[in-house]
C-alpha cells in the first residue's frame, strides 16, 4: 500500500510508514484497499444450441470449439496424406470410399436429429 502521506509504498501491514513515520491506521489501509480494483468474478462462457426441429438444449464451452477443431484439422491432414500416397494408383472416386472417416461432432448440428436449423446463444455463467 501506499503512505497516506508522503505516497511511498509500504507494506500492506506496516503499522507505520518507514520514510515519514506517520503511523498507518485501520482507516488508512481500508482507504487504500478500497480503491484497489476489485477482481473481477471467473466468469464461464458457454454456447447454448436450442434446435429449431426437436427442441433440444444443449451446451458446448469454448474448450470443446477447440478440440473439435483441432481434430478436424487432423481429419484434413490425414486425408493430404492418404490422397498424396494413394493418387498414383487409384482413381480420385475411390478415396471417398478407402479413407476412413473420423467422428467429428458436428457443432452446428442438432446431436439428436441432426437438423441445422440452430439456435445459438452466448450464456455466461459466473463462477
Ligand atoms: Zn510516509
Ligand atoms: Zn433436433
Amino acid at each position: 500500500m501506499h503512505c497516506p502521506k508522503c505516497g511511498s509504498i509500504i507494506k500492506d501491514k506496516a503499522e507505520s510508514c518507514k520514510f515519514c513515520k506517520t503511523t498507518i491506521t485501520a482507516a488508512d489501509r481500508e482507504k487504500e484497499l478500497s480503491l484497489r480494483p476489485t477482481p473481477r468474478p471467473k466468469e464461464l462462457k458457454e454456447i447454448k444450441n436450442t434446435c429449431q426441429g426437436c427442441g433440444h438444449t444443449w451446451f458446448y464451452d469454448r474448450s470443446d470449439q477447440l478440440k473439435n477443431f483441432g481434430e478436424k484439422m487432423d481429419v484434413v491432414s490425414d486425408d493430404l496424406v492418404k490422397t498424396s500416397c494413394c493418387c498414383l494408383f487409384f482413381p480420385l472416386g475411390f478415396l471417398t470410399f478407402l479413407i476412413p472417416k473420423k467422428k467429428v461432432i458436428d457443432l452446428n448440428r442438432c446431436p439428436k436429429c441432426g437438423s441445422k436449423a440452430i439456435k445459438k446463444e452466448t450464456v455466461t455463467h459466473n463462477i
